[in-house]
């Protein structure tokens, strides 16, 4: 994977128009080398009482975005699959812009909702910035609450906060090991799927600095399921069909 050292012209251009389109809801938004993802009208899943759902639940939006202006990215949610900001082939960040407001303030958007799901990795695209940084960070208070079992099975180890922009990988141990896998962006499902056993990143920190990490076990997996997202990849494109599954199918026969 290679990773271009600025935006290109023409993703500057449809970035332009993206963050037209949102400063007209917001004058004051943020004026990043980023876009802001339209967000797709409501879909109706197809079932009746979905479709009436739907309907109370669009005239209370009307009536809220009478009073509020919807929001624009960074977002402070996860955007779902089917967004289209999460199949776009990110941008890379100039490093000028690391310290700067804009590119810190999606930094610390991102930080914020990945501690408020407790997930252990997110991307940009996933608060809606199609730009390349991701983070990662698994509190020891997440290691405590697993079985010394399940941490010797997956390599589960505490890590402190870490933040990559454009960062780039490389496979250290090109052996792959299958596990089962969730993402925010899929809210609900999991499926195994296959990852290398070690891996290097290296790019930026949230400083400006140049940074290298080598990566084992779950650590590996996390990084490769997030520069993954950086180019419009999500899970459901590697992962064993059959294993996919609703986290709550048993929940649904109760
Ligand atoms: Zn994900």
């Amino acid at each position: 994977m290679t990773t271009k050292s600025s935006v290109s012209l023409l993703q500057l251009s449809w970035i332009g128009f993206r963050l037209r389109a949102c400063s007209s809801f917001h004058p004051r938004t943020l004026n990043l080398a980023a876009i802001a993802s339209t967000r797709p009208p409501h879909i109706s899943t197809g079932c009746r009482s979905s479709s009436s759902n739907a309907k109370v639940r669009s005239y209370l939006q009307f009536v809220k975005r009478k009073i509020i202006s919807p929001p624009c990215p960074p977002y402070s949610h996860v955007c779902q699959v089917g967004d289209p900001v999460l199949r776009s082939h990110a941008a890379a960040v100039d490093p000028a812009a690391v310290t700067g407001p804009e590119v810190q303030k999606v930094i610390r958007t991102m930080v914020k909702v990945m501690r408020k799901l407790e997930c252990v990795g997110l991307s940009a695209p996933q608060i809606g910035v199609p730009l390349r940084i991701l983070a990662l960070e698994y509190p020891d208070r997440m290691l405590q609450e697993s079985s010394p079992a399940a941490r010797e099975l997956r390599g589960l180890s505490a890590q402190p906060l870490r933040v990559f922009v454009n960062p780039q990988l490389r496979v250290l141990d090109g052996r792959t090991v299958l596990f089962q896998e969730a993402c925010e962006s899929i809210s609900g499902f999991s499926a195994t799927v296959p990852r290398y056993l070690s891996v290097e990143v290296s790019g930026l920190n949230e400083k400006g600095e140049a940074v290298t990490w080598q990566a084992n076990g779950w650590s590996a997996r996390v990084l490769q399921h997030e520069m993954d997202h950086l180019d419009g990849v999500l899970y459901i494109d590697r992962m064993d069909s059959k294993t996919f599954v609703n986290i709550n199918w048993q929940a649904h026969n109760e």
